[in-house]
Parts: structure tokens; sequence; C-alpha cells
């Protein structure tokens, strides 16, 4: 476990204005950890500006101020330009700059730039970081920021983080869930959420699109390598008879991943007629982040992904399939 640089306190108590910022198509870590972070320094009497690249998925628009977030790039401009120079941004969740989306340039450019991530694979990038693979999600660090800074959360900036650690550890079901994921999920219950009320919202709110995308992206199931690879798959077709978005499609991996034999799982997501994204899952023994970075992507051991434009869906497909037969003969050859 790596210790929280100084530098992070010292920097957070001497600015005043923070833009903070996450990976594109954020999850519940990234926006649980967003928006936790963002009021928690409203707190302390800080002006935030909460950047996203595009507005909060359907999936997660219950989430205490998300309705407080911003893609607009004039607003940004306006917030930086009004600190004076007082002003710094914090980039949570976020692997490397590139998944900053395709604003990063101009994200970049708000300095100094704190990065607090947990990727195995993390590419260094802005002037102070904290990157630490063995915390089970950005929400368990910003939460040691908190505690560090001696500030109690607010029952909604709890609820946040919580959402964030049940988000990235499935309910504390990875291996990544630590005995202080829990202590620090019990004290969030002590603060005032609710557990059913969190977990309610997350799983048991989906829309009817939803649930016909996946009929349909279930029916693709295809299995391979002794039924230890599971595949599924979601076309922009698929999308467009259920009038569902490529962002209904969270979860949906679980399913193939919860097969007794597999040891991969992969959702294949087209975004476009030659355009997509790939979900890889493991249990155990295969490094799905070391596949995606064959890829350009990257991730986790056990959850890793990319992106891919300009690509043949059919070819990718193959390929990857086949990167990842190798990975799994690789593994048993070791055993
Ligand atoms: P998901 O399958 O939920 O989209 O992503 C699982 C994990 O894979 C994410 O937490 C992230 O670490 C990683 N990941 C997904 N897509 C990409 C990508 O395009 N680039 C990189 N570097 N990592 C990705
Ligand atoms: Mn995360």
């Amino acid at each position: 476990m790596t210790v929280m640089p100084e530098q992070i306190i010292r920097l957070v108590k001497a600015t005043n204005h923070f833009v903070l910022m996450t990976h594109v198509h954020p999850d519940g870590d990234a926006l649980g950890s967003l928006l936790g972070l963002a009021e928690i320094l409203e707190s302390l009497g800080k002006r935030v500006f909460r950047y996203l690249e595009e507005p909060v998925s359907d999936l997660y628009c219950f989430l205490p101020g998300c309705e407080l977030t911003s893609t607009d790039l004039g607003e940004l401009a306006d917030f930086v330009a009004a600190a004076h120079g007082d002003v710094a941004s914090i980039a949570l969740d976020c692997g490397d700059a590139e998944r900053l989306g395709r604003e990063q340039e101009r994200l970049l450019a708000i300095r100094p730039l704190v990065v607090i991530d947990h990727h195995r694979g993390h590419r260094d990038f802005g002037d102070v970081y904290w990157v630490d693979p063995k915390r089970s999600s950005t929400g368990e660090m910003v939460y040691e920021l908190v505690e560090t800074l001696h500030v109690v959360p607010s029952t909604t900036s709890a609820f946040n983080l919580y959402v964030a650690i049940v988000t990235d550890t499935g309910l504390f079901r990875y291996e990544n869930t630590t005995s202080r994921t829990m202590r620090i999920a019990a004290e969030l219950l002590e603060l005032g959420v609710r557990p059913e009320e969190a977990t309610g919202l997350l799983y048991d709110n989906y829309s009817l699109q939803r649930l016909r995308l996946m009929e349909q992206v279930l029916a693709t199931l295809e299995l391979h390598a002794g039924e230890q690879l599971a595949a599924i798959r979601l076309t922009t077709v698929m999308l467009e008879s259920c009038g569902a978005t490529v962002g209904d499609a969270e979860g949906f991996i679980d399913y193939p991943r919860s097969l007794r034999t597999v040891k991969v799982a992969v959702l294949f997501k087209e975004s476009d007629e030659r355009a997509g994204s790939v979900s890889m899952r493991a249990k155990g023994e295969c490094d799905v982040a070391q596949v995606a970075a064959l890829f350009g992507g990257g991730g986790h051991r056990n959850a890793a992904g990319f992106r891919y434009v300009e690509m043949d869906h059919a070819q990718v497909r193959a390929d990857l399939l086949l990167a990842l037969q190798t990975s799994l003969e690789r593994n048993a050859a070791e055993e």
C-alpha cells in the first residue's frame, strides 16, 4: 500500500479553486469519487468545477450532486480565469492521460494537476500523483484523503464514496476487497449511508430498454477454449431496436463471467460502423490488463478493456479471442 504524498494535502489546503475530472464513460467509482470529493472540498469553503465530457448516464443520475456536473468548456474556461491562478485540478480514477477524453490537452493545461488512481498499469501524468493498485477503488483513496484533512463527510458525500467502493468491488465480492475496504464501508454507514438505498438505486433501478437489450446480447453467447472463454456482443442494430445506449450494457459482462467453467469473459460493444469498445473480466490466473495493453487499452488484472476506431469489428473479435486463448494456454502450461 502506498502512502499519500504530503504534497497533496498541502496543495488541497492552500488552493481555493478545484477542477475535478475523471475518465470518459465514467463508472460508479469515477463518478462517486468525483462527486464525493467535490462536496467535501466545498465544505472546506473551496469552489469546485465538476467537469465531465458527457452528461451523467441514466444509470448514475441518482447520485447526489450529479446535477452540478458540467460538460461546458466555456464555463470551465470562465471558472479557471476567475480563479486568477489560485486553482488546481484533480484527476480521479484515470489510468492515463488519454482516458481524460477528447479535451485532454485543455484539461492537462489546468495546473498543478493532482492524480489519484488505483489502476494497475497506470501511466503517470500530472504534477503530484498518488497511485495505488492495491486499493479497491478511488473512492477508498478519497476517503483516506478526507480523513487526513480531518473532515467529517456529509451523508451525501459518504453515499457517493460508498457507491464508488460498492461498484468497484462488485458488492465486496472481488479480490480487491480488503479488511480496510470493509472498515471504510462501515464508517460510511456510520455517517448515515443506507446500504439498501445505494444498492437498490444501483441494481434494482434499470430501464425496460436495458432488459430488452440484455435479452439480445445474452443470445449472442459463444464459448471457446473448452468453455473457459465466454464472449457476448452488442451491435448498433440491437441498440437501435431497443432504444438503448451503450451505457445500458453496464454489468452485462457479469453473466458470461458467472459461468462455472469460465476463466475469461468478454463483451464486444459496437458504437459505430467501425468503432467500438471491449470489456474483459477474468477470474484468477489470466491477466486481462496485459491482453488489453496489446490492443492499446489497460485496466486491472481482473477487469480491463480497450477502445478501437477505424477497424473491422469481426477482425477485432477474432484477434482478441486468439490473444486470450494464447494467454489461457500459457497459464495452463505454467500450472
Ligand atoms: P469496463 O469493462 O467496465 O469498461 O472497464 C473495466 C476496466 O478496464 C476499467 O476500470 C479500466 O481500468 C479499464 N479500461 C476499460 N476501457 C479502457 C480503455 O479504453 N483504456 C484503458 N487504458 N483502460 C480501459
Ligand atoms: Mn476505479
